[in-house]
């Protein structure tokens, strides 16, 4: 190697010093005292969902704990109280818990949850100091009265980060609408987040955006 080819690399250390790329968009951040902001769709923390009314959307059915490939959710249902439910359905979901050591956040137990009870986040923030903080429970999970996460002491949440997330994305739409049939889109629903589909997954991947779905095809 040459004594030109060793200043050589150094221009390119020092030609970064600015952070700048060659586009000269700035492409880092001090982190973690800013956080960039995170794709719509990102999988984050869990949270156990609510209908407007306070009742909680887990019915308890274990459909999630069955497709988790990295079996790290532990569901048990209850039946509810009949003079005061938790839940719309017979049952409740009265034990849940996610082991956060063995989540993959593949969301393969938001797709299969029939209620859009268990959605995720967009924070990944969050750390523990032994395995019994790793493992969240229903109290940790489920949103508070006002819909939204609970921001626990040890996660690190930011603006936005808590937006959208009783919503969640479909892989395609086996019901609602016929007019997705076939499409990405995103579920709409009541509750915190609600929101239209993004402009490309209107009919027929058209750019116009989704019809309104009734409240019955919102939660079916
Ligand atoms: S995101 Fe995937 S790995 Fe994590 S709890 Fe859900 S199904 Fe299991
Ligand atoms: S989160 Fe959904 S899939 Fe899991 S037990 Fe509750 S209702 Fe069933």
């Amino acid at each position: 190697m040459s004594i030109l080819n060793f200043f050589k690399g150094f221009a390119v250390t020092f030609g970064k010093l600015n952070h700048a790329s060659k586009s000269g968009k700035v492409v880092t951040t001090e982190y973690p005292e800013e956080k960039r902001s995170k794709p719509a769709r990102l999988h984050g923390r869990h949270v156990l969902n609510k209908y407007e009314d306070g009742m909680e959307k887990c019915i308890g059915c274990e459909l999630c704990a069955s497709v988790c490939p990295a079996n790290c959710i532990y569901v048990r249902g209850a039946d509810n109280d009949l003079e005061n439910p938790t839940s719309p359905g017979e049952r409740f979901g009265f034990i849940y818990e996610i082991n956060y050591l063995r989540c993959i956040h593949c969301d393969l137990c938001v797709e299969a949850c029939p209620t859009q009870a268990i959605t995720e986040t967009k924070l990944f923030e969050f750390s523990f100091m032994d395995r019994e903080q790793a493992i969240y429970t229903k109290d940790e999970l489920v949103v508070a009265d006002d819909g939204k996460p609970q921001n626990l002491p040890w996660e690190d949440w930011r603006q936005g980060e808590d937006e959208h997330t009783s919503e969640w994305m479909r892989a395609t739409s086996p019901s609602g609408s016929a007019d997705f049939v076939g499409l990405v889109q995103w579920a709409g629903e009541l509750g915190y987040g609600t929101r239209k589909p993004e402009s490309s997954q209107g009919p027929n991947n058209s750019s116009e955006t989704a019809p309104e779905l009734s409240p019955e095809e919102e939660v079916h």
